[in-house]
């Protein structure tokens, strides 16, 4: 079974991708898991299920663990929850990993990846010197694209990310200086998504043969 995980700034195409892949795996015959990080992320299921069920949660509008401003603000307290809750998300993804394997799976497909968690964190602590998130027990996926995209063409799309310019030039800085030590393999995204697509596919293809 293999791992293929897209990472990249909001916005930079990354699902847009993954279905493409996915569509073409699954047409030819292959059996494909979606794995989106966040979606699957012990600090989002709280969130929601605190949303759903705590009085409290409901009184104030939203829960203050995982808020859309939380993704650019975050305190110490929550900074040390967020790299808590991802410690356990490794170890649980870990898990996942192998019940897949287990039921026959060819990939796993993921949209997102612990690198992008790592890079969020990085983002809040808002200091370089802390970006040592140590990567030991993180599944190694047996391609990593990181699709490199600019904060300004981004800022042109469909659909625009609400937290905006500087924050994703900053962001993109975090990844870009990660790209050797988690052997990542870039991918253009400042293309059509046809033609972005005909490279991931060359390079999952070109690696597998
Ligand atoms: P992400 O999952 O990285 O947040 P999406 O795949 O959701 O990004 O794409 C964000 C927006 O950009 C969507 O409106 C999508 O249609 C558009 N988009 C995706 N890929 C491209 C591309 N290569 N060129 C222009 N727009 C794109």
């Amino acid at each position: 079974m293999k791992l293929i995980t897209i990472s990249g700034l909001d916005g930079s195409g990354k699902s847009t991708q993954i279905k493409l892949l996915q569509d073409y795996l699954e047409q030819k015959g292959s059996k494909v898991f979606y794995f989106h990080a966040v979606q699957f992320s012990l600090a989002k299921k709280i969130t929601d299920f605190r949303n759903k069920y705590c009085l409290i949660c409901k009184l104030l509008g939203k829960c203050k663990v995982y808020t859309e401003k939380s993704v650019t603000k975050a305190n110490t307290l929550q900074i040390f929850l967020r790299k808590l809750f991802l410690r356990i998300d490794i170890w649980r993804f870990g898990l996942l990993r192998n019940k897949l394997r287990n039921n026959g799976y060819d990939y796993i497909l993921s949209d997102r990846y612990f690198y992008d968690s790592i890079i969020n964190i990085a983002f809040l602590e808002g200091r370089e010197q802390k970006f040592l998130f140590p990567t030991g027990g993180l599944v190694a996926p047996d391609f990593a694209i990181y699709l490199q995209t600019s904060p300004e063409n981004i800022m042109w799309r469909e659909r625009v990310p609400d937290q905006g310019l500087e924050y994703l030039k900053k962001k993109k800085e975090l990844y870009d200086a990660k790209i050797a030590a988690w052997g990542l393999t870039v991918v253009d995204g400042d293309r059509d998504k046809n033609i972005v697509f005909e490279e991931i596919k060359r390079v999952v293809i070109l690696n597998e043969a």
